[in-house]
């Protein structure tokens, strides 16, 4: 009676085995599913050939094949997307973005009041306002920019004590869609940047939401212990003449210690110079570089990463829809825009003729009237080819040198067996045509589609 009873426990056992992996099947079949794209081209950024037409196999969240239609053996049950004549290119990368601002300009007179007008009033009632409100609007943010077909950011501050580091954790648990995120926590700073003329009752709660300060090597080695807490991907540090080389080399230091990369804001010629001297992975922005820097980056492995955020007159495109602008500034202001303009040109060529290794990051942070966040970043993309870099150069720092300049190379930033399936499509030609980045119609991120217009429309 008892060995019976043991035979038909075993039965059920078995029984309930068998059924909960049927379940499992049932629920998660994407750990396991194929599906190939077909597309009249696709364009290998590496080598700037356009393999045409096209197909790529995905299993999983991963790439399994690339090749012509004909060399793809596709497995019985796999899922065909026919894409018709467009263009595949690996997903977009915005090496330096700010998902949790979306800073409206303020108004004239509000900017001359504030140190910093532009930026700070905004960044403020960031911070001072509710977390929980931030995060929902970064969300938004993320998704956004995933739909515009940025499938990667590196978010660089300004996010408060946790919230790149949780929204990237919420994405990766499929709880809300955006791109994959590096996140740096909090930004490393000198005492005196960013913010100033707080209320003293206030200012040290305030500064602490959003920064680590840093004083003294001791000091600089602890704040990237403290966001090492949060489980971050990246240090994100300002170098101002605020900032020692010794400073700075002990957050590197620390950092790489960690196997964290080190990006470096520097804008002026001093504080690039901190920047290499004391070995930063990337400097960002950058925009004063010497051509002996260039050099001596390009001599040390250390990134460029280039930010046209306002080039071509953006900012009055950004201020004009929504304050009032005097005839003297907007003299003002077209007149330094073109200023702008010249000399971003001429850094652009300094930068590819200097052999330095370089990417680029909108450095988005504004509500940009008419356009989402993936709109507004991706138009930052396209001003580096009306700067004059060539289109497949301006490729190349959205896709494989983004991924380098990350240290992904190994998982994102070209579409090749065993990387991440991560894909966008545009309808022309982006190498005729470098708007195209702004008009991505098909996304895929993981092996999931996210957005596919050729679907609704014959092509
Ligand atoms: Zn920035």
């Amino acid at each position: 009676m008892q060995v019976v009873t043991h035979k038909l426990s075993n039965w059920l056992i078995l029984f309930c085995l068998i059924r909960a992996s049927w379940m499992t099947a049932q629920v998660a079949p994407s750990s396991s599913a194929s599906t190939v794209i077909k597309a009249g081209g696709l364009l290998d950024p590496r080598t700037g050939n356009v393999l045409s037409p096209a197909a790529v196999m995905i299993e999983g969240n991963k790439i399994k094949q690339v090749g012509s239609p004909s060399q793809i053996n596709s497995p019985a049950g796999v899922t065909v997307i026919d894409l018709g004549g467009a263009t595949l290119l690996p997903g977009l990368i915005d090496g330096h973005t700010h998902l949790f601002l979306d800073i409206i300009v303020p108004n004239e007179k509000e900017q001359d009041r504030h140190a910093n007008g532009l930026f700070a009033p905004g960044m403020l009632l960031a911070i001072v306002e509710s977390p929980s409100k931030r995060v929902l609007m970064a969300a938004q943010l993320a998704r956004e920019d995933l739909e515009s077909g940025i499938t990667t950011v590196r978010n660089l501050g300004h996010s408060g004590i946790d919230g790149d580091t949780e929204l990237r954790d919420a994405i990766n648990a499929g709880r809300v869609p955006g791109p994959r995120i590096l996140a740096s926590g909090r930004k490393l700073i000198a005492l005196g940047m960013y913010v100033q003329n707080l209320n003293p009752a206030l200012a040290d709660a305030i500064v602490q939401q959003e920064f680590l300060l840093i004083a003294g090597v001791d000091r600089a080695r602890e704040a990237v212990r403290q966001n090492e807490l949060q489980n971050v991907d990246v240090i994100k540090v300002s170098a101002d003449e605020n900032l020692t080389v010794p400073e700075l080399a002990s957050v590197i230091e620390e950092a790489h210690r960690q196997h964290l990369k080190v990006a470096v804001h520097a804008v002026d010629k001093a504080s690039i110079q901190t920047a290499i001297e004391a070995g930063g992975d990337s400097i960002e922005h950058g925009n004063d570089v010497t051509d002996e820097q260039l050099k001596q980056m390009r001599d040390k492995g250390i990134f460029f990463d280039l930010t046209p955020t306002f080039y071509g007159g953006g900012y009055l495109k950004i201020a004009e829809p929504i304050i009032v602008i005097s005839p003297p500034t907007r003299a003002e202001r077209a007149r330094s825009a073109e200023l702008g303009r010249q000399k971003y040109d001429a850094l652009v060529q300094r930068v590819l003729k200097s052999g330095v290794k370089y990417a680029t990051g909108s450095d988005m942070c504004w509500f940009y009237p008419g356009k989402t966040r993936g709109q507004a970043s991706t138009l930052t993309f396209v001003h580096l080819g009306e700067a004059g870099m060539p289109a497949l150069d301006v490729i190349r720092a959205v896709t494989i040198n983004g991924a380098e300049m990350l240290g992904w190379e190994d998982r994102i930033g070209a579409v090749e067996p065993g990387k991440f399936a991560d894909l966008v499509a545009v309808s022309g030609d982006p190498l005729a045509d470098i708007t195209e980045l702004e008009r991505v119609r098909f996304v895929m991120k993981g092996g999931a589609v996210v957005r596919n217009d050729f679907a609704s429309h014959p092509h």
